[in-house]
C-alpha cells in the first residue's frame, strides 16, 4: 500500500487484544460519514468489523458492509448515478511488527502500537473500488446519448436514424463477389 489515505473515524482500539491468548476476538459496528478523496458517497460507511489474535498480527475481517457511490457520470448518456456497494467479506492481517518474509514489502497492513489502534480506511478504500463494476452505466437499460444530435435518448426519442453495428462476416463477402 504506497497510497495511503486515513480516514479518522475508521480507527479502532485493539489494546486489549494484544495480550490476550491467540483466537481471543473483538466486534465492531461502525456507520460513518466516508471522507474518501477518490469517490463520493450518497450514504455513510456501515459495516461489522470482526478482529482477532493470531500468531505475529490480527486478522481482521470486515463484513455485511454497504454504501452507495455516486458516480460523476454513466458511460452512455453521461449523467451523474449513484450505485449500492456491498461487500460481504474481506479479510486481511495487520502485524503487529513489519514482516520481513512477505512477497511484496509495501503490501501489508501494519497495528498502530502507539495509539494501540488499527486504521482500516485504507483497507476498505481498496474493496471499495474492487467492487466497482466493470461498466460504468446508470443502468442496463440506458439508451444513451444520440450520437447524431446530442439527445439524451432516456428523456425522449429523437427521430434521428441510429446507425445499426452489424457484424456480420458475410455481408462483405456479398460484396466481394
Ligand atoms: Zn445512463
Ligand atoms: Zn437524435
Amino acid at each position: 500500500m504506497n497510497k495511503t489515505q486515513t480516514v479518522p473515524n475508521l480507527k479502532f482500539d485493539i489494546g486489549e487484544l494484544l495480550d490476550r491468548l491467540l483466537g481471543t476476538s473483538i466486534s465492531y459496528s461502525f456507520s460513518e460519514p466516508s471522507l474518501y478523496e477518490d469517490f463520493d458517497t450518497q450514504t455513510t460507511l456501515d459495516g461489522k468489523l470482526d478482529i482477532m489474535r493470531i500468531e505475529k498480527s490480527l486478522n481482521v475481517i470486515i463484513r455485511d458492509f454497504e454504501t452507495t457511490i455516486v458516480f460523476p457520470s454513466c458511460s452512455r448518456c453521461l449523467q451523474e448515478f449513484t450505485l449500492p456497494i456491498k461487500i460481504e467479506h474481506a479479510e486481511r492481517q495487520f502485524y503487529i511488527k513489519e514482516p520481513q518474509d512477505l512477497d511484496d514489502p509495501n503490501d501489508f497492513y501494519l497495528v498502530d502500537l502507539k495509539h494501540q489502534q488499527i486504521d482500516i480506511s485504507e483497507m476498505l478504500r481498496q474493496e471499495i473500488i474492487l467492487h466497482f463494476p466493470t461498466f460504468l452505466v446508470c443502468s442496463n437499460s440506458c439508451k444513451g446519448i444520440c450520437d447524431q444530435c446530442g439527445n439524451d435518448r432516456n428523456q425522449k426519442d429523437c427521430d434521428c436514424q441510429q446507425i445499426e453495428v452489424t457484424n456480420n462476416p458475410f455481408s462483405q463477402l456479398k460484396e466481394l463477389i
